[in-house]
């Protein structure tokens, strides 16, 4: 078999990608060692420039959120953000990555389901990919979207140690419809626990059309020193209990279906090497504060397109030429998640401070949801958020508790 471009894995960085690149004409074929539909672990809130960027997304969106409620750790401050336009849309990732593949596969990409790749081979005038079932696969260029643990990273020698991970819970629960509006009203309010139970992250409950989906992350590089180990499992639990007590929960509501997941959250030093381009989770595409990827692996995959497709008219895949795929990702979205992640050890701080701030100013608030749900870019307001907090900060001297 022989393919000018070979993409791995077939989230929505892979699918991306290969959907570009057959709409350019290129023959491509998109690998995923599991047979879709597939689940795979994951909160599914999208901020609402995914669907700018992508207005072919619509519709896989299952339900749209126009608000949020933000708790602070002790539960002592709550505050509430609703407002008329959309704030977060929500997907199920089995449906929205099969819709994805689907899209891929209209444009005219071929896709393998079921076939893990396990050996990548570089050599001066080509690549091959190697199947778990012994086929090897010609081709121009690989393209890595395989995830936090990349093969395609691995055997290229451009992954490094996963030191600065997010460890996660999910589970996704049916609820009718009748319940969810009832905990989460029409407008199907998302909750943010900040800092639930102390951990340095947060935990999230975000209702769907016909379910609801409950996790809780916490940010390593975040956690003090000082703080005793506690199983992440021991924290669920307890977030559970508190979602009850707070009646947004049935009594009867069973931990089931629990998943795990870790996820990288700084970006490669370097996301290219010769006929090869790593894109989404595999390059370490993550926001460092919120752990939302899926916006910056559909950009990547699209930005890797562009460059292949270049790349392929010219006949030039060296890593001189890829180098404009880092150039590109980093214009894009790149300064951002830098500069975010200059904050990430925030998570291990007071974070009662900052929620407090919100119930008390309202621009406070729209800068910081204008900028975790990607309506505005923080390298642009980051100057008019710092102004804001002190100036926040400094009313809320005088305000007696
Ligand atoms: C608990 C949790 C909650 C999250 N919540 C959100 C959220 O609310 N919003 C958001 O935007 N992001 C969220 N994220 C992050 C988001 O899930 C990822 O950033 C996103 O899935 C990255 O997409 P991707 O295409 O790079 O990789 P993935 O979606 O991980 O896809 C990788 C694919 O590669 C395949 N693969 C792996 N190895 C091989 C191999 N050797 N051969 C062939 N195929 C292979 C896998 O089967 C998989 O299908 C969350 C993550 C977690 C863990």
């Amino acid at each position: 078999m022989k393919y000018d471009v070979v993409v791995v894995g077939a989230g929505p960085a892979g699918s991306t990608a290969a959907k570009y690149l057959a709409e350019n004409g290129v023959p491509v074929v998109l690998i995923d060692k599991a047979e879709f539909p597939r689940e795979k672990p994951c909160g599914g809130g999208l901020p609402t420039h995914v669907q700018k960027r992508f207005p072919y997304i619509k519709p896989l969106i299952d339900s749209i959120s126009y608000g949020s409620i933000t708790y602070s750790s002790s539960l002592r401050y709550k505050h509430d953000f609703i407002r008329e336009k959309p704030l977060l849309m929500h997907v199920l990732r089995k449906d929205f990555d099969n819709g994805l593949v689907n899209l891929a596969i209209k444009a005219g990409a071929t896709f393998l389901g079921g076939k893990t790749v396990i050996d990548v081979s570089i050599k001066q005038n080509n690549a091959s990919v190697l199947l778990d079932d012994g086929q090897t696969i010609e081709t121009e260029v690989v393209i890595g979207c395989d995830g936090t643990r990349s093969v395609v990273a691995d055997k290229t020698n451009l992954s490094k140690a996963l030191e600065t991970l997010c460890i996660t819970l999910v589970q996704e629960q049916p609820l009718t419809p009748k319940q969810l509006d009832k905990y989460f009203t029409k407008k199907r309010l998302d909750y943010l626990f900040i800092k639930a139970q102390g951990i340095a992250g947060y935990g999230w409950v975000f209702p769907k059309k016909n379910c609801v989906n409950i996790g809780i992350g916490e940010f390593q590089s975040a956690i003090p020193k000082s703080k005793p180990k506690t199983p992440l499992r021991e924290t669920y639990d307890a977030f559970i209990a508190v979602l009850k007590e707070e009646e947004l929960l049935p009594e009867d509501f069973p931990i089931e279906n629990l998943k795990g997941a870790v996820l990288p959250i700084f970006p490669l030093e370097n996301t290219y090497g010769d006929r090869v381009i790593l894109c989404g989770d595999a390059a370490g595409f993550i926001n460092p504060i919120t752990g939302e990827g899926i916006y910056y692996a559909m950009a990547s995959g699209q930005i890797a397109a562009t460059v292949i497709a270049d790349g392929l008219k010219t006949k030039d895949l060296r890593k001189q030429f890829l180098s404009r795929y880092q150039i590109l990702w980093n214009k894009d979205f790149g300064k951002d998640l830098k500069l975010l992640g200059r904050f990430n050890n925030q998570w291990g701080k007071n974070s009662e401070k900052i929620v407090r701030l919100l119930t008390r100013d309202k621009k406070f608030a729209q800068l910081i949801f204008g900028i975790t749900g990607g309506q505005i870019s923080f390298s642009k307001y980051k100057n008019a958020l710092i102004l804001r907090f002190i100036y926040a900060s400094f009313k809320n001297f005088f305000i007696k508790e």
